[in-house]
């Protein structure tokens, strides 16, 4: 037991460095992918039973594993969605971890749970959701879709009296999450075609329509901000259709949903206070570190009769009944970090004006790319941006252009841009989030390949 303290003191000092230097860089390297060769080799036979000076596995970190690690918070990570979180919130996951914070329930953790509680409460404010509502901190959006889906499957079949089959509605551009939570959960999808990318509320009528089932569908899944796309459902036309039918109403916001802190483009969210329940991710557009989603319910008393866990040992986290709030009781997890907790500290250290601008930023670098690629003579918008992310072709190019592209501006180290799939056809794709991305930035990647 001793020996595991022996280097603590310099453990420390040796470990503080690192991340003093990193969080020093005005801009992390982008980096590069590694082959399997190459890391499999420098890890082969680390693990030895006397361990290691940590100096020597510290180097290894740095020099192999950590390069082979394509960061996605450098302001050139346009793939996917990048990460951009800010210096408060890396600094208090530290705090997070060396204070071994886990937040299961009131009892254990009142002020970690009172502090994401008040995060969330900020967040379901900007969504216009009543006083009540109320949810937790998951690992991700994925997470975060299937706690809800199990509450919309569960208070469906409730309705109708037993565990009967239903159904959800979902659109054809959902998060590939939410068909995954409902094959898990064994609810059946019913795919709503969409006129337009976008799902209204007459593809969802026309969909129920010509619906010959007899298997009631029971939930809808609007989508605040595709992640392929950045489009917005209609949320007003599909939130209304659920109240009259007396669907569950889940807006998957996991990308989407910072914009709701940008006065520029709030009206494309109408109708999100109609969710019976939210997927946020923090890790996305809130400049949280890796990994947080938020799960907020209009009333959360329908999510905690369906996650509750009970045992023995458990009681007394309920004995206060109603009045005790325990994070566990409103997704599928007991043990769980306070993972809110660098989006509480950096909200309450920034300032909440940063967040709405930092949003802002990106959308106006948006407009301001798409702009330039409407004035190029071989580029060509291949949708109008809603959000932060635009699809773009080269007008003479195949799949395998844009698969050198993205080879050519990794290995010069430009960007981390990756192709996506539209209507069939490979397309390119940015997706801006981090407030360091500028024009030139992107400028440059386009004279890069063109
Ligand atoms: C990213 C995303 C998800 C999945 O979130 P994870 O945090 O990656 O699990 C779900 N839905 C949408 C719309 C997303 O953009």
């Amino acid at each position: 037991m001793a020996k595991m303290h022996e280097h603590d003191a310099a453990l420390t000092d040796l470990v503080f460095d690192y991340m003093r230097e990193r969080l020093a860089m005005p801009e992390v390297p982008l980096d590069f992918p590694g082959t399997s060769h190459e890391v499999l080799s420098a890890l082969d036979g680390l693990f030895t039973a006397e361990g290691r000076p940590a100096n020597q596995v510290m180097d290894l970190y740095d020099n192999v594993i950590s390069r082979t690690v394509i960061s996605a918070d450098s302001p050139k990570f346009l793939a996917f969605i990048p990460a951009a979180p800010t210096k408060a919130a890396l600094l208090f996951d530290m705090v997070v971890s060396c204070a071994s914070l886990q937040a299961i329930s009131w009892l254990e953790a009142s002020g970690a749970v009172a502090a994401e509680n008040q995060v969330l409460r900020w967040m379901a404010d900007l969504v216009g959701l009543p006083e009540g509502a109320g949810g937790t901190f998951v690992s991700g959006g994925s997470a975060a879709n299937l706690a809800a889906l199990t509450v919309a499957r569960d208070m469906g079949r409730k309705k109708l009296g037993g565990k009967v089959p239903v159904r959800i509605a979902i659109s054809e551009q959902a998060h590939s999450s939410n068909r995954n939570s409902l094959s898990i959960l064994d609810v059946e999808p019913l795919v709503v075609p969409c006129e337009n990318f976008r799902m209204t509320g007459e593809d969802l009528a026309r969909a129920l329509a010509n619906d010959t089932s007899d298997v009631p569908v029971v939930g809808v899944v609007g989508t605040a901000g595709t992640t392929n796309a950045g489009i917005v459902d209609d949320l007003a036309g599909i939130g209304a259709i659920a109240r009259e039918r007396g669907m569950w109403f889940h807006v998957d916001a996991a990308y989407g949903g910072a914009a709701l802190l940008a006065p520029s483009v709030r009206e494309v969210f109408n109708g999100v206070e109609l969710a019976d329940s939210i997927t946020m991710d923090p890790h996305k557009w809130w400049f949280s570190p890796f990994d947080v989603a938020a799960i907020i319910y209009r009333n959360p008393a329908l999510a905690k009769e369906v996650h509750t866990q009970k045992a023995s040992y458990l009681d007394v986290l309920h004995e206060d009944g109603d009045t005790d709030w325990n994070p566990t009781d409103y997704a599928y997890h007991l043990t769980r970090r306070a993972r809110g907790l660098p989006l509480w500290f950096s909200v309450a250290v920034n300032g909440t004006d940063a967040y709405r601008d930092a949003v802002e930023s990106s959308l106006s670098l948006t407009r301001e790319v798409a702009d330039y690629i409407r004035a190029h003579d071989s580029f060509e918008l291949v949708q109008e941006p809603t959000l932060s992310v635009v699809l773009w072709r080269h007008k003479d190019w195949t799949a395998a252009d844009y698969a050198r592209m993205q080879n050519t501006l990794l290995d010069q180290q430009i960007g981390f841009v990756t192709p996506t799939v539209w209507q069939g056809e490979t397309v390119g794709r940015f997706a801006f989030i981090h407030p360091h991305t500028t024009l030139d930035m992107v400028v440059h990647m386009f004279e890069a390949i063109a």
